[in-house]
């Protein structure tokens, strides 16, 4: 395929935060954008030159997306496989239907893992009564995951033992399910590559992460924040992966790094991720430039980190106080400190757990950094110490 260039048009499937800061970055180049969202408000709708408002199985809704846009990706893996398969057929797109629909399902993404040599948790499979019997009892404690559909630690729910497996998995109404046993984290950590059509791949550094209520809370990415060696073979499992996958466009693989050093795949995201936010303001591509290039088969160049970052993930909490009173987030003082840059996503109902923006402080040195993000911090409201 040769490349699209700018002044073409380009299309996303899904209008969420994703789908947003992907229209900004090919609008900053040049390109004209679709986005194809039901709601139509939603975050990507808003600043997209197209909004097609339609489900996404809709055949007209689809047809009127591939008319528009010489190439179609997708911001978030729970649009339906099929709906890309569609499109395939009129349109280059990337990441294919294949690769979504394995990353949809955590029984085809882990039997992928163990394929491509990269080692994940200690699980079973659970889809019927008799698989439920036979699981062994060291996978307890442990945390049982549906199959399908799950995000920000959704369809999650931790089981002590075989009574409570059982209610759980009644609880998440028999579907398939993985159980996976409850490991003793020391930190998480992630890898956001970029890999083109032609197989080249480039990468970021391995960032740093840390959840709070199954939900990322914070990121942060500088040279001691894992060990060398961690990052290497962090960096190393997710390209095997992508490679074996044969994958185009922005892949992102979550690890866990347990107690005794050992590094374990989670589970990876066929679109950017939000661990991958800080690249925005600390390199001289995001990973946001990288999913339009690979869309659009461009060359793809290697990040240069050129700032030490921590991103502070905005949840809709920070609009009320004690609760449930509404408040204004302190911006002003916050980009008042230095190396503050704010990103907020255009959502106009703030709610509690919602994902309403992120907050990246970039700087040379990381103590003088993690000082501003702790007083970010403080201003917003988010609880300190941000590490652990
Ligand atoms: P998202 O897609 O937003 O990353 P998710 O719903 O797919 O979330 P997971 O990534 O599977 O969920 O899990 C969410 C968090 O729960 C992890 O980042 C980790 O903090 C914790 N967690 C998940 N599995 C385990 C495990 N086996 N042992 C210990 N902690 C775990
Ligand atoms: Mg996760």
């Amino acid at each position: 395929m040769s490349a699209i260039l700018p002044g073409a048009t380009l299309g996303v499937l899904g209008g969420g935060q994703l789908g947003r800061m992907f229209v900004q970055a090919a609008q900053q180049m040049g390109y004209f954008t679709a986005v194809l969202d039901p709601d139509p408000d939603s975050p990507a709708g808003r600043v997209s030159h197209h909004h097609i408002h339609t489900d996404y199985a809709d055949i007209d809704g689809l047809a009127r997306l591939a008319g528009l846009a010489e190439a179609i990706t997708t911001e978030f893996e729970n649009v339906p496989a099929g709906a890309l398969e569609h499109l395939a057929v009129a349109r280059p797109v990337s990441p294919s239907a294949d690769a979504v629909a394995i990353a949809q399902d955590r029984i085809r993404e882990k039997a992928h893992f163990v394929s491509c040599g990269v080692e994940c948790a200690p699980h079973a499979v659970i889809e019927t009564a008799i698989q439920l019997e036979a699981v062994p009892d060291n996978l307890l404690p442990g945390i049982l995951k549906t199959a399908r559909l799950g995000y920000d630690g959704k369809g999650q729910r931790r089981v002590a033992d075989r009574a409570a497996l059982a209610a759980a998995w009644d609880e998440a109404g028999n579907v398939p399910c993985v159980l996976e046993k409850l490991l003793p984290l020391d930190f998480e950590c992630s890898v956001v590559l970029a890999r083109g059509a032609d197989g080249q791949m480039v990468h970021f550094p391995a960032q740093r992460n840390l959840h709070r209520d199954g939900v990322l809370a914070v990121t942060e990415v500088h040279p001691d924040s894992m060990s060398a060696t961690q990052a290497r073979r962090a960096i190393s499992a997710a390209r095997s992966i992508a490679d074996g996958l044969g994958y185009v466009g922005v892949l992102c693989v979550e690890f866990f790094v347990l107690q005794d050093g050992a590094l374990l795949v989670n589970e990876m995201a066929p679109r950017p991720h939000n661990s991958g936010h800080w690249s925005m303001d600390a390199c001289d591509v995001s990973q946001f430039e990288l999913q339009v290039r690979t869309l659009a088969g461009l060359p793809l160049n290697p990040p240069r980190q050129h700032s030490v970052a921590i991103m502070l993930n905005l949840l809709g909490d920070l609009w009320f106080v004690d609760g449930d009173k509404p408040q204004v987030p302190r911006w002003a003082d916050v980009l008042a400190l230095p190396g503050t840059h704010l990103h907020l996503y255009g959502k106009s109902e703030p709610r509690p757990g919602r994902k309403m923006g992120h907050l990246n402080i970039t700087g040379d040195d990381i103590d003088a950094v993690r000082g501003t993000a702790d007083f970010a911090a403080a201003l917003l409201g988010l609880p300190i110490p941000l590490s652990e």
